[in-house]
């Protein structure tokens, strides 16, 4: 018989948010031989801590290729820089197929230069809107989403999202959710681990976690002002653990608050965590207070309330079904919400449909055959 020609797949990360949901699908291409499977990091996120110290948790491959093409001068002279370096290594590989994650300018920088080499890609978590084309997010997943050839939704909305813009049902496939998978998988390690609280000196349920990184609520100081407010009236109540994204610490600083909220008594700002430690802060704190996409999945999967900083969500079954309410940005609206759950009135949920942590598996399934 004669043998099958191997084929070549390079994922595309660059972001943290990539490296929690490309882990468990290198995992689950591992194990096919006929597949060369390649990892490129574009260097987008290059911080030790919003880079290095995921491969190191997740116990990622180091990348077989690096692009160093992060962004220092702008966000479409990222996407441009990104595509630039994409389009000589991509030229050269010849890869069968790009597999491309998420809403991040390394997601839609390697659509677009596949794309015009007519190398088939693979987009894991499509189909997600959030209706708001203020939100830099959303044009990359439109775009990505366009292009791409097989498409692999997180749940039956985002499959929805997809045929309404014409997308044909043949190439969407919905699978779960990825950054459930990696949760999963770490999932006795998160809670059994106590280090984190120790360091901070915390005990379970008696904290609140923060995490800001959204230009919409970071890069105007009236924005940011208004969310601070909130805190600083909530912190009264709770103890308030803040990682600081690189991107908000500057606004911080630049903005000079971070002298003032430095000085709060009952917030404590700390560096970007890992995701081990940041992960097990969360399943043990009251609830959560964030901007973040991901973050909104995992707080429904751990049970703990998520109050969402936004005026809306791409990711609406977290708010059917799980545990996320959207606040907005108001801050009275915020404290309220707070109050309610410092009450014990804080939302429950349940699972949603595939959250199972064999997303991945499904889709390496798909690809493979
Ligand atoms: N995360 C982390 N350490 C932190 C903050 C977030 O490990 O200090 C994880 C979080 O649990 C989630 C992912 O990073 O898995 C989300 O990333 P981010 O909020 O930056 O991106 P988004 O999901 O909004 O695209």
């Amino acid at each position: 018989m004669k043998s099958k020609k191997r084929r070549k797949f390079i994922s595309i990360v660059g972001a943290r948010p990539n490296f929690i949901k490309i882990a468990p699908v290198l995992k689950n291409l591992k194990a096919y031989k006929g597949i060369d499977s390649l990892l490129l990091h574009t260097g987008q996120h290059y911080d030790k801590e919003m880079s290095k110290i995921f491969f190191d948790d997740l116990k990622l491959p180091k990348p077989d290729i690096y692009l160093d093409a992060g962004g220092r001068g702008g966000k479409n002279k990222e996407i441009t820089k990104m595509m630039s370096s994409l389009e000589c290594v991509l030229s050269q590989e010849k890869p069968d197929l790009v597999i491309v994650v998420g809403d991040v300018n390394s997601t839609v920088a390697g659509a677009i230069v596949a794309s015009r080499l007519s190398i088939p890609i693979a987009h894991i978590e499509s189909g997600l809107r959030s209706f708001d084309l203020s939100m830099p997010e959303e044009i990359n997943r439109i775009v990505t989403d366009s292009l791409s050839n097989l498409l692999f939704t997180p749940s039956r909305e985002a499959n929805e999202n997809l045929y309404r813009e014409g997308i044909r049902r043949n190439k969407v496939h919905y699978v779960g959710n990825v950054m459930i998978d990696t949760l999963t998988s770490f999932r006795r390690q998160i809670n059994s681990n106590t280090r984190a609280l120790r360091v901070l000196g915390i005990n379970e349920r008696q904290y609140a976690m923060l995490t800001l990184h959204r230009p919409s609520n970071v890069d105007k100081p009236e924005d940011l002002r208004k969310i601070i407010e909130a805190i600083s009236f909530i912190q009264d109540k709770v103890k308030i653990i803040f990682p600081v994204h690189p991107r908000t610490m500057s606004s911080l600083e630049k903005f000079n608050f971070s002298k003032s909220l430095a000085r709060k008594k009952n917030i404590r700002l700390v560096p970007p965590m890992g995701y081990l430690d940041f992960l097990t802060l969360i399943n043990k704190s009251l609830f959560v207070i964030t901007d973040s996409g991901g973050i909104q999945e995992e707080t429904t999967i751990l049970g703990v309330p998520c109050l969402t900083v936004r005026k809306n969500t791409e990711r609406p079954v977290t708010v059917a079904e799980g545990t996320n309410t959207i606040v907005g940005t108001d801050p009275k609206e915020i404290i309220k919400e707070s109050q309610k759950i410092l009450e014990g009135k804080g939302k429950a949920g349940r699972i949603p449909e595939l959250w199972d942590g064999n997303a991945a598996k499904r889709i390496v399934e798909i690809l493979v055959n």
